[in-house]
């Protein structure tokens, strides 16, 4: 028996979206990257001009925000389609001023608390990979497989760099690493829901693995779980 619920965790670009969307298709289950949830708060409020540190009107926009996750619409690389209000936002929420706002929204209680609530209803339904920062801890605490992927932070902003110059982006490596730097400051200092491993989480360090190494690895994992643990 397949784990149905897996929670994967872990800091910035750290492999945990490549490791969870290939088993969500390893297992033909739904994924869901949660960051875009945050990411597509941040992207309204910067498109609306609200203030970041406008905590009420931030987290009444949570509450209302239409967003949708839905299979690619496009064959541009997407994993997903994320719309808001209808509009295709999926590429915009990838520009450094939402990764430079994206935390402190995320710190936001009423923002969480918003989206956490979004992401339970969706787990309900099971046979889901979900990813980001708090799934085995917050999220889902009771999910089947519980990974926190780890890498070394040079190992990190070194594959965003590149991910971003394969896209024809501009990136400079120091900009890309004091990003990933200070978001992972951010993320695991905040008081909600703060990014940290849960205690049956199982580790797995990918620094000097290649890709197919660390996804033949995560196919382990599924695998060999104990069938007894998924009941
Ligand atoms: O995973 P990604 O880098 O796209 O996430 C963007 C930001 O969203 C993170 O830096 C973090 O602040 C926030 N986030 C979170 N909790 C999650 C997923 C993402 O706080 N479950």
């Amino acid at each position: 028996m397949k784990p149905s619920t897996i929670a994967i965790d872990g800091p910035a670009a750290s492999g945990k979206s490549t490791i969870g969307y290939h088993l969500s298709r390893y297992l033909a289950y739904l994924y869901l990257d949660t960051g875009v949830l945050y990411r597509a708060v941040t992207w309204a409020a910067l498109d609306r001009e609200i203030p970041i540190a406008d905590e009420a009107a931030i987290t009444q926009l949570a509450e209302r925000l239409h967003i949708d996750v839905t299979p690619p619409t496009e064959v541009d690389g997407r994993q997903y389609t994320v719309r808001v209000e209808g509009c295709d936002i999926t590429w915009a929420i990838r520009t450094p001023e939402v990764d430079a706002a994206v935390s402190p929204v995320s710190a936001y209680p009423g923002v969480r608390e918003a989206l956490t609530r979004r992401m339970r209803e969706i787990a309900a339904l099971g046979r889901v990979v979900m990813v980001g920062r708090d799934i085995g801890t917050v999220v889902i605490p009771n999910a089947d497989l519980k990974l926190y992927v780890v890498a070394s932070t040079e190992a990190r902003a070194h594959r965003r760099q590149l991910e971003r110059q394969t896209k024809g982006e501009h990136a400079e490596y120091e900009a890309v690493l004091a990003n990933l730097q200070q978001r992972d400051q951010i993320d695991s200092s905040r008081a909600a829901a703060p990014l940290k491993a849960a205690p049956d989480a199982i580790l797995f360090d990918n620094t000097d693995l290649t890709i197919e190494e660390m996804l033949k690895r995560a196919e382990k994992l599924v695998d060999d779980l104990d069938p007894n643990e998924c009941m």
